[in-house]
């Protein structure tokens, strides 16, 4: 260490270590069989959701790689095998639009930000086995993504039909449900279209009560995102009822959950994408008053149509039903704040207990009959609907079922409707199956054939990969750029050998990245998606980290295709996430970053400016993870000068110092103790980063107080060394570079492959201290206890201190105040 650099400089120091661990690989990590595999040692799977190459990685990037790659070390050293690979999630919307305004092929721009993000995850000393990288774009990958479609398509759980969609207009594709936010396309913010088109389904809805019951095993899940997926998958119990319209010979079954309330039905909604309606309104007397009304209909968002206090529109259909409990016909009409989206896409309305069937009840002059009435006998408001709904209320107005409670009443009405073959219990959920197909180039080819002969045929495993072929115009028509290929879409049906058409739609990429975290167990694999014995050892996942944003979409798909992944044999775990930790947004000067309000930060910058550890160390410790953090200059800066005194501090440890060597040395040995253990506690309890990083600075605090009096002494020296190697092994999670630096100049060793520090137990009570003893607050006593001794015996030794007896004088003791750590003050009168 003859060249010793006089001031911190990151970027020579982050070089050298980078190199280090780039020759040597010290990340990889064998699969099992393999050599160097360590069977003796827990496996712990480590991995941050993986990034859309697009541009440069960005804060939000560095905040997940960095909480990750923490976490990742933090188990090596604690005896973990730890697995934490990185790939890409390549295909995908932002590269085609692109490629649409310039030309560029999505493949090239895609590649170049993947060269990009490699290199910034390699110059933020990012700890990944970079041997298991992968690109969902990729024919290697796509293969397997192709040859997992066959099996669900096997299976009966990928499908094609005819459905009413989301079209987004300007991006020319349909989306699915979870992709329209508002009404609105989550990608380009446009006002969604109803269409209807042939579009391939994912059968999610079969696995729907499994996704339910396995958030058993999700103990430790944050509870936000259980809930978000619980509403979303929105399972509620109730009946299916048979109305009848008896003109039409048409049934029409519909899902409530109020079957007590029955006999206040004294309506019929139809949503207008309802695919009866044509039929009902044909040669009525209203047939052009519904074909208008239903055309402006589809020019509504779903957020509007479904908001509780707008106008309530419609048309009556001139037919009627008739109500299965009474006999009764009631009108139908169609009405547009009745969604196709959820149950049946008809409605009974039951105006007096619903407050829209109610507003619409006015509007339309239609009949309002209470059924229901509170426990207490007081009369409802006649002005709006009654909702508040409670078990104890009783039914009126419901012919043989007046006077029972409403559970009772729910159960003897759809007992009967069962009997009568008009009704059923039914469980409905607003999970609809997933919408995978997309018509759209940069995706994967969905890998089958239409034939005139034989329908839709599956391509056979062995000739996959179907690769996207090239084209010149990505525009989206309606239809994938992938149809204007024509030596691609004309080939043989893999059946009968007669002439054949390509699908040519693509995959959603939410494909993609529902098994990625498989592959990267054995991404090489050319025989199959992996090896069953590698995903046994490595699967589940036991920290997964991501954003929050992810909380239902990718989150609930990945869980789906594990389930069924699991049930085809294929994997032996039923979840694919066994731990989630999501976190927070990073603002900047409290305000959320923004392209459009530019003041987004570039961590590149950053990085050449104050180092990577630097960057690394402040992200973690602005603010608890979970939550938000905000990103300001001054604090980038503090946590530069953190490290610069860190490094001072060990650099004069290694070169050693003079001093006075006269000062104790116990106090600095029990800091260090004390921040091993916090460090240790904060970490694995609840990913409290901020408040481990605030206690190696506070040792670091200590040993620059300490430090000038204990040089000099053997025992001294040795105090401040180990608390600057401490804190050199204790920072090296958030800032490895500087970690591994300091720990070999002062140890001499590779800090990465040194256990963990263990606190001493001992060390980490405080051991005597000084108690002040007063009467009357006026102070009469010092003495020397245990640090932790037990309040009631630190009013013992008081009142029994020969000082404090001779002021007492017999007095009456009135109250005793204890100041733990500090003093007792004894009130006398
Ligand atoms: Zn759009
Ligand atoms: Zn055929």
């Amino acid at each position: 260490m003859s060249d010793t650099p006089a001031k911190y400089d990151p970027q020579a120091i982050e070089e050298r270590w980078q190199r280090v661990w780039d020759s040597e690989r010290t990340w990889e990590v064998p699969n099992p069989g393999e050599p160097g595999f360590d069977a003796s040692k827990p496996k712990s799977y480590v991995l941050e959701m993986l990034p859309y190459p697009s541009g440069e990685p960005h804060v939000g990037h560095l905040k997940n790689y960095a909480i990750g790659d923490a976490i990742a070390h933090f188990r090596r050293r604690r005896g973990f095998h730890v697995i934490h690979p990185m790939g890409y999630d390549a295909f995908g919307l932002p590269a085609e639009n692109n490629a649409i305004r310039t030309g560029e092929h999505p493949r090239d721009a895609t590649y170049k930000s993947i060269e990009s993000f490699r290199s910034q995850f390699k110059r933020w000393g990012i700890s990944i086995d970079w041997s298991r990288e992968v690109s969902s774009a990729d024919p290697s990958y796509y293969r397997w993504t192709q040859w997992l479609f066959n099996r669900f398509f096997e299976k009966g759980l990928a499908y094609r039909s005819e459905a009413p969609v989301q079209w987004c207009p300007v991006d020319a594709t349909v989306l699915a449900n979870e992709q329209v936010i508002d009404g609105r396309c989550e990608r380009c913010g446009s006002l969604v279209e109803q269409r209807k088109l042939e579009q391939w389904f994912f059968k999610i809805t079969d696995y729907a009560d499994r996704l339910l019951a396995d958030f058993e095993i999700l103990e430790s899940w944050p509870e936000h995102v259980v809930t978000m997926q619980r509403n979303w998958i929105g399972r509620s119990e109730g009946a299916e009822v048979v109305f009848t319209c008896g003109e039409m010979g048409i049934d029409f079954p519909v899902f409530t959950t109020r079957p007590d309330t029955l006999f206040g039905a004294t309506f019929f909604v139809l949503a207008p994408e309802h695919p009866d309606l044509e039929r009902l309104a044909a040669g009525s007397e209203n047939e052009e008053a519904v074909r208008t009304y239903v055309a402006e209909a589809a020019r509504k968002s779903t957020e509007d149509r479904a908001a509780e206090d707008r106008e309530k529109t419609g048309v009556s259909l001139g037919r009627t039903v008739t109500n299965p409990v009474n006999g009764e016909e009631i009108p139908m009409l169609v009405a547009d704040y009745v969604l196709m989206d959820y149950g049946t896409g008809a409605i009974m309305a039951v105006p007096a207990h619903d407050q829209r069937d109610f507003d619409f009840a006015k509007a339309f002059d239609l009949s309002i009959r209470q059924v229901v009435a509170p426990a207490d006998g007081v009369e409802i408001d006649s002005d709006v609907a009654f909702v508040s709904h409670s078990d104890d209320e009783t039914l009126v107005n419901s012919g043989a079922f007046d006077g029972m409670t409403s559970p009772e009443a729910k159960s003897a009405i759809v007992t009967m409707l069962a009997e009568e073959g008009r009704g059923k219990p039914a469980i409905n959920y607003r999970l609809r199956d997933w919408l995978l197909s997309r018509q759209r180039y940069w995706g994967c080819p969905i890998p089958v054939v239409h034939c005139d002969a034989c329908g839709i045929v599956p391509v056979p495993d062995d000739q996959l990969p179907i690769e996207l072929p090239e084209v010149t115009d990505y525009a989206p028509k309606g239809k994938s750029p992938l149809a204007a290929v024509d030596d691609w879409v004309n080939t043989t049906c893999p059946s009968c050998a007669g002439p054949a058409r390509r699908e040519t739609d693509t995959m959603d990429t939410f494909v993609d990245s529902s098994w990625y975290f498989i592959r990267y167990l054995d991404s090489h694999n050319d025989e199959a998606p992996w090896d069953r014995e590698a995903a046994d050892h490595w699967m589940a996942v036991d920290q997964y980290i991501g954003g929050v944003e992810h909380a239902i979409l990718h989150l609930m798909y990945a869980r789906f295709f594990v389930k069924a992944l699991a049930d085809m044999g294929l994997i032996g775990v039923q979840e694919p996430f066994a731990n989630l930790f999501t976190q927070g947004m990073i603002t900047r000067n409290g305000a959320k970053m923004s392209k459009t309000k530019g003041n987004t930060v570039s961590p590149s910058e950053y990085v050449e400016r104050y180092g990577a550890d630097t960057l690394r160390t402040f992200i973690c410790f602005t603010g608890p993870p979970a939550r938000g953090g905000d990103w300001t200059d001054e604090g980038v800066e503090g946590v530069f000068r953190f490290l610069s005194r860190l490094w001072r501090l060990g650099r004069e440890v290694a070169e050693g110092r003079d001093g006075a060597g006269d000062g104790d040395p116990e106090p600095l040995v029990r800091k260090a103790h004390w921040a091993i253990d916090k460090v240790t506690r904060d970490i694995t309890t609840d990913f409290a980063l901020h408040t481990a990083i605030a206690a190696v600075m506070e040792l670091v605090n200590d040993a620059y107080r300490l430090k000038d009096e204990l040089y000099g002494s053997p025992e001294g020296d040795a105090a401040v060394r180990f608390a600057a190697a401490t804190a050199a092994s204790l920072i090296f999670p958030f800032a490895p570079h500087l970690g591994s630096e300091l720990y070999e100049a002062i140890e001499g060793t590779r800090v990465w492959e040194e256990p963990w520090p263990e606190a001493d137990p001992a060390m980490l009570t405080s051991g005597t201290i000084s108690l002040v003893v007063q009467v009357n607050g006026k102070r009469r006593d010092q003495i020397e206890v245990a640090a932790d001794t037990p309040e009631d015996e630190l009013k013992r030794l008081a009142r029994e201190s020969d000082a404090v007896a001779r002021h007492l004088d017999g007095a009456e003791i009135v109250k005793e105040i204890v100041v733990p750590g500090r003093l007792v003050n004894l009130v006398v009168r």
